[in-house]
């Protein structure tokens, strides 16, 4: 099938980048189990390894499975490629490595994903990097946050885990008038529900691990490249617009154009950094893209259905969804994820910590986990455990508050799972 416009969502999660295996008309993706690909003759095989020729070397770069999952994405988000990495962490570093540099800053939203917000305040400290927090509903804070040595934007467009939505269109203008790329981490919306590309993202990231595979299987990550970023306008980003020491000199955005940004993630991000995603993974992530919308639609309706449920609940001091008439952020869907807000949100009980403890505990259905996005609902108490490194004041800034209860809506019947919580709810007391 030729991927091209006129293929709606519903048929692209399907079919984009796939094509019935050219050796065995296997009309399944078949997993290429292997490290290593014959090159036709040695000439081949320099045309390779210098990048005149596009094919499969080794599997730490490509592989033809992981390379249907690149371009299934990159169809999906509208972008013109992408990277696929080890985990969503990893494909974080990947954006940012060929941008940054000692010295350089990301200015990036308070309302994150808890390991983001480590990974960002800590962790990328040792490569010399550093992270600027702002409140991204101000965005003159935002555009004073930016200095000579920003080389970057970041923030989520369903913040996980608070049922925050970020202005995108506001938030990419400041970055293109700054000449700085836009990173959204869309891993809570999936392109299903948000296409950040279309409201003026650069690159878009992903974990596979969530929504995307859908069922708890797979760790991994992505990057799409929108390919509308000029990373030769200034003299800011090097790695894409100077010459590459490590390719005979070459200028990978003047040899690669809108590819530069995917070109450079394998040939030096894969090549070097090796968080490469493993062909089962991709596979396993291929078949869960294949019912990403049908998945997304139910839980849309059913974390709409409980959490209106909730909301009038005697023991619930506030929910922050998205899609609740009361949010904050609900004017903000129509034209950020107008088919919904989601499956995720935080539940702030009236008992404090201990009762979030004795609901947590209570559940049935609901499974104690470190993930979302999965067909089956889960449940976790974040300031006790993915918010735990955090200060108070950054748990509260990230929606994780002592008082509150992370939860992903899964795909059972709504009718049970409210059955659930109201059971766990009576146990919590408080
Ligand atoms: C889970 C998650 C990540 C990290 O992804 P991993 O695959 O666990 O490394 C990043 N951002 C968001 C929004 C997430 O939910």
């Amino acid at each position: 099938m030729t991927d091209g416009p006129t293929y709606g969502f519903d048929t692209l999660q399907i079919h984009a980048g796939a094509r019935p295996d050219p050796a065995t008309g296997a009309r399944q993706t078949p997993i290429y189990q292997t490290t290593a690909y014959v090159f036709r003759d040695a000439e081949h095989a320099a045309a390779l390894f210098n990048l005149q020729e596009v094919g499969y070397i080794y599997s730490r770069l490509t592989n033809p499975t992981v390379a249907v999952l690149q371009e299934r994405m990159a169809v999906l988000e509208g972008g013109v490629g992408a990277v696929c990495c080890s985990s969503g962490h990893a494909a974080q570093i990947m954006a940012l490595f060929p941008l940054m540099g000692p010295g350089r800053n990301v200015v990036v939203s308070t309302r994150l994903y808890g390991g983001t917000v480590t990974q960002f305040s800590q962790t990328i400290k040792r490569f010399g990097w550093n992270a600027t927090f702002v409140d991204f509903d101000d965005l003159d804070a935002v555009k004073a946050a930016i200095d000579d040595d920003t080389r970057a934007v970041f923030c989520e467009s369903i913040a996980n885990p608070g049922g925050y939505i970020t202005d995108l269109p506001a938030i990419a203008g400041i970055a293109d008038a700054a000449g700085l790329p836009l990173i959204v981490d869309n891993t809570s919306a999936t392109p299903y529900l948000c296409r950040p590309i279309e409201h003026g993202a650069t690159l878009v990231v992903h974990s596979l691990t969530k929504y995307l595979t859908g069922n708890g299987t797979v760790t991994g990550g992505v990057v799409v490249d929108s390919g509308t970023f000029d990373w030769s306008a200034s003299d800011k980003f090097p790695s894409l617009s100077a010459p590459e020491p490590a390719y005979h000199g070459l200028k990978f955005h003047e040899t690669f154009g809108p590819l530069a940004f995917t070109f450079h993630g394998i040939a030096v991000g894969l090549r070097d950094l090796g968080m490469t995603l493993n062909p089962q993974a991709a596979h396993y992530t291929l078949m869960g893209i294949e019912t990403l919308s049908l998945r997304m639609q139910r839980h849309v309706e059913n974390a709409e259905k409980i959490a209106t449920w909730l909301e009038g609940h005697d023991a619930v001091e506030a929910v922050t969804y998205a899609g609740l008439p009361s949010s904050p952020y609900n004017g903000r869907l129509a034209t950020v994820c107008p088919k919904g807000a989601g499956a995720l949100f935080t539940v702030a009980l009236k008992g404090g910590y201990e009762a979030c403890i004795r609901f947590v505990d209570a559940l049935e259905i609901f499974s104690h986990v470190a993930n979302l996005g999965d067909t089956r609902s889960l449940v976790i108490h974040s300031a006790s455990t993915t918010h735990r490194q955090l200060t108070p004041e950054q748990q509260t800034a990230a929606g994780a508050a002592p008082n509150v209860v992370r939860i992903s809506i899964g795909i059972e019947d709504a009718d049970d799972l409210i059955a659930d919580l109201d059971q766990a709810l009576k146990k919590a007391g408080g």
